[in-house]
């Protein structure tokens, strides 16, 4: 049994699981156990959620700077412990330390965005709508809400769930990956440290009966959810029967259409990064390039090529390593196991990384880059999410083909073109049917400010994730109509009240 066993973060302390019920969480690098994590029963939940409410009707009624003072002290602690952070997220994800970085750091863009949340906060107001009535809205928070986040960015998925859903005045129950749980329980340490009121954050650790408990609780207002699609699907109908609203964001698969004016060296820098970035454990990797016509084809596959068998693979703590092992030994498996289809499928494997093995690491979770030519668009490796480092190629006539492919897909989270055409861009912007877009930037994630969301099986619900639909998702509009009456006697009125 691995000496580290980890807790949950209940109204401003450490608490151990008491279902009896553990998960492993593994050393991508090494293949070692390193911690297990409590998985917590439903009274575990239950009990948190009472801590979460009792918190929430005093954190609601702090006034908005005040919250958001907490999120400029938690800002800085954040990037004080920015080192810390990025090793331990490393040390169970299996992203490089430098890309382990920018997870926080996107966290933290969310967190800086919190501090102007008062702004957002702000409601309407009418005066004279009537005779003697004003008419005005507030935003007021909908009280315990609830994260459910995937293992791929352990500190920038729960941070663009809770930051904005806290300085909202909501309290907060985050149920992060059980795959990396240690960075997401530092987070509620670092949270207390600002100086955030016991019981506003907590994380309660656990898969699928927490998650369950999470659904069916009536005192959860909201839920938001990120990870795979189906999983996505059956948390956004299971939450919606008990009345909560719900946000639940799922898989992708990438395109990125090269037109054959695009700068070829700049097309290739893009998608080396973009496909093998985090091995390819990205919801906005790219995972599909659709070069258009065939010259632009066999450009891209010839410079393609000899990038992808030079590709550093490396422990997570190498600093030159371009990405590290994957989470863990089923996933690899998994990943090896869609290459193995799309041979048999008959698609042509130009490089395999399946064989590959790190020196002195032989246990860890590695493999090298693939790349696969002529994909067509029935092929499994084509319509289903691998989530590794698999670059798939789908040559298109023209560009006609290429958007259609983009649009026709099931996936529709993020699409990048790579064109010097003004024309044939801004035409891509308009009628590509998917959330966000990149021209010639092949990883389109949105900043703070705006909103991340994908279409289709991307994404189910209606509002995005951070930005201003944060505010609109994490709080809820009352209108109130007040008169006063100052000598207007109108009777009794029968019919619907209208403005004449
Ligand atoms: P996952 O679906 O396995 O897990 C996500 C969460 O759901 C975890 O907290 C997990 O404990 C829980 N869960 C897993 N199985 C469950 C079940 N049967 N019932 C209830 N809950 C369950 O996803 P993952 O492997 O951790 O993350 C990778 C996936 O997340 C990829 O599909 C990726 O594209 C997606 N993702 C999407 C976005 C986005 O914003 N669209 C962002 C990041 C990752």
């Amino acid at each position: 049994m691995p000496a580290n066993e980890l807790t949950h973060f209940i109204g401003g302390k450490h608490e151990a699981g008491t279902s009896g019920r553990f998960g492993d969480v593994y050393q991508p690098m090494t293949g070692e156990i390193i911690a297990r994590v409590p998985l917590a029963s439903t009274d575990e939940l239950r009990a948190a959620v009472k801590v979460a409410k009792a918190a929430q009707i005093d954190w609601a009624n702090t006034n908005p700077q005040r919250r958001a003072r907490v999120f400029m002290r938690f800002v800085d602690l954040l990037n004080t412990h920015m080192d810390e952070l990025a090793e331990l997220l490393a040390r169970e994800h299996g992203k490089t330390i430098p890309d382990a970085k920018g997870d926080v750091q996107r966290g933290l863009e969310v967190a800086e965005f919190a501090i102007g949340i008062p702004h957002l906060l702000k409601g309407e107001y009418t005066e004279n709508a009537g005779p003697g009535i004003d008419i005005y809205s507030m935003r007021q928070p909908l009280g315990v809400v609830a994260g459910i986040t995937p293992f791929n960015f352990p500190a920038m998925i729960p941070l663009w769930k809770a930051a904005p859903a806290i300085a909202c005045g909501n309290a907060f129950i985050l149920k992060p990956s059980e795959r990396d749980p240690t960075v997401p329980l530092r987070l509620a340490e670092l949270f207390q440290e600002a100086g955030l009121p016991d019981g506003v954050f907590n994380v309660v650790n656990g898969d699928k009966e927490a998650v369950d408990a999470i659904l069916d609780d009536p005192e959860i207002a909201a839920v938001g959810f990120v990870g795979s699609s189906d999983i996505a699907q059956y948390v956004y109908s299971r939450g919606a029967t008990t009345g909560k609203r719900v946000q639940a964001f799922g898989g992708a698969k990438n395109h990125m259409i090269v037109m054959p004016d695009a700068d070829m060296d700049q097309a290739v820098d893009a998608l080396i990064g973009a496909s093998f970035g985090s091995a390819g454990e990205r919801c906005m990797a790219i995972s599909v390039a659709v070069p258009v016509g065939e010259q632009a084809a066999s450009q891209l596959r010839e410079r393609l090529v000899p990038r992808i068998e030079s590709l550093k693979v490396g422990p997570s703590t190498s600093l030159d390593a371009d990405f590290g092992p994957l989470v863990t030994k089923a996933h690899l498996e998994r990943v090896k196991g869609y290459v193995t289809t799309g041979i048999d499928e008959g698609a042509e494997l130009v490089v395999d990384g399946r064989e590959f093995s790190m020196q002195g690491y032989e246990n860890g979770f590695y493999m090298g880059g693939c790349l696969f030519d002529r994909v067509t668009p029935d092929m499994r490796i084509y319509r289903e999410e691998i989530f590794g480092p698999v670059l798939s190629m789908v040559r298109a006539a023209d560009y006609n083909e290429a958007i259609n492919l983009a649009n026709s897909h099931e996936y529709a989270n993020g699409v990048a073109i790579f064109t010097r055409d003004g024309d044939a861009a801004r035409d891509f912007a308009s009628k590509v049917e998917v959330g966000m877009v990149g021209i010639n930037v092949p990883i389109p994630v949105p900043l703070a400010y705006y909103t991340f969301g994908g279409w289709r099986r991307s994404g189910f619900g209606d509002l995005n994730q951070h930005g201003p639909d944060a505010i609109r998702f994490y709080t809820r509009t009352k209108t109130v109509t007040s008169r006063w009456p100052s000598g207007i006697k109108d009777g009794a009125q029968f019919e619907i009240p209208v403005m004449k």
